[in-house]
C-alpha cells in the first residue's frame, strides 16, 4: 500500500471518528445495538459515499468493491441477502451470479415484476474470503448501513434470503431458517418474511416449492 493510499484511509478514519463511530471490539456481543446508526444520513445518495470508503472490518483489506445495493429507491419490496460472492465483488452489484439469475426469475415468473422495481441489498457489503459466512464483529460493522437503507426505503415488504440474512436483521440467532421460512414478522415498519436462500435452491431444488408459496404471499402482501 502506498502512502497516499494510507493517508487516505487514516483520513477517512478520523471522518468516521468525527461522526461519533467507534472501533469495532472482536468479542462484540449478539445483542449489542447498532451503535452508530443515529449518525448515518438518512438518504441513500448520502449514505453511498460513506459506505463505498468504509473500513470499519477487515473486509476492507479484501474486497475489490463494496456492493451497496441497488433499485428502486422507493420499492414496495426489498430482498436482503448475506454478502456478495466473487461475481458481486468484481461488478458492485448484488446477485449478479447464479443465485442472482435465480432470483431475478422469482421476481419475474413469481412476482411478476422487474428486478429494477425492488431493492436488492446483503447484510455484509464487503466479500468474505472464500464465501465464509460474516462473522459477528463483521455484521456489527456493517449493520447500521442495512438498518438505514431500510429506513430510507421504507419498503412494504422485506425479504430476508437465508439463515444469516434472518438471523442479523432479526438478531434472533436462535432459530432454523426452515423454522421460520414463510411467516410473517413486523420488523422495521415493513413485514419481514424469510424464506430460503437462492443458492441453498441451487443445491436443493426440491425446496423451490416452498419458496414458490412464500412469494405468493409475499404478492399477496403487497397486493
Ligand atoms: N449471495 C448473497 O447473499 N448476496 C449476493 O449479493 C450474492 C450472493
Amino acid at each position: 500500500m502506498t502512502q497516499l493510499q494510507k493517508a487516505k484511509i487514516l483520513h477517512r478514519l478520523y471522518l468516521y471518528r468525527a461522526l461519533g463511530f467507534d472501533y469495532i471490539k472482536e468479542d462484540i456481543s449478539k445483542k449489542e445495538t447498532d451503535s452508530f446508526l443515529d449518525k448515518l444520513p438518512n438518504s441513500l445518495s448520502k449514505m453511498r459515499p460513506l459506505v463505498n470508503s468504509c473500513h470499519l472490518c477487515s473486509l476492507a483489506k479484501t474486497r475489490k468493491n463494496i456492493v451497496f445495493g441497488e433499485g428502486n429507491e422507493n420499492a414496495d419490496l426489498m430482498f436482503i441477502g448475506e454478502g456478495p460472492g466473487a461475481n458481486e465483488d468484481a461488478m458492485a452489484r448484488p446477485f449478479v451470479g447464479l443465485s442472482g439469475q435465480l432470483l431475478d426469475k422469482i421476481i419475474q415468473n413469481v412476482l411478476e415484476l422487474k428486478r429494477e422495481d425492488v431493492y436488492i441489498a446483503n447484510i455484509v457489503k464487503c466479500r468474505p474470503p472464500n464465501n465464509r459466512v460474516p462473522s459477528l464483529d463483521e455484521v456489527a460493522s456493517c449493520r447500521p448501513y442495512i438498518i438505514q437503507q431500510i429506513k430510507a426505503i421504507k419498503p412494504k415488504v422485506i425479504v430476508a434470503l437465508g439463515a444469516t440474512s434472518y438471523h442479523h436483521l432479526t438478531k434472533e440467532y436462535d432459530v432454523k431458517i426452515s423454522q421460520v421460512r414463510g411467516e410473517v414478522f413486523d420488523f422495521e415498519n415493513a413485514k419481514l418474511i424469510p424464506t430460503f436462500h437462492p443458492s441453498f435452491l441451487l443445491r436443493n431444488p426440491s425446496a423451490k416449492k416452498q419458496v414458490y408459496h412464500d412469494m405468493l404471499r409475499v404478492k399477496r402482501i403487497l397486493s
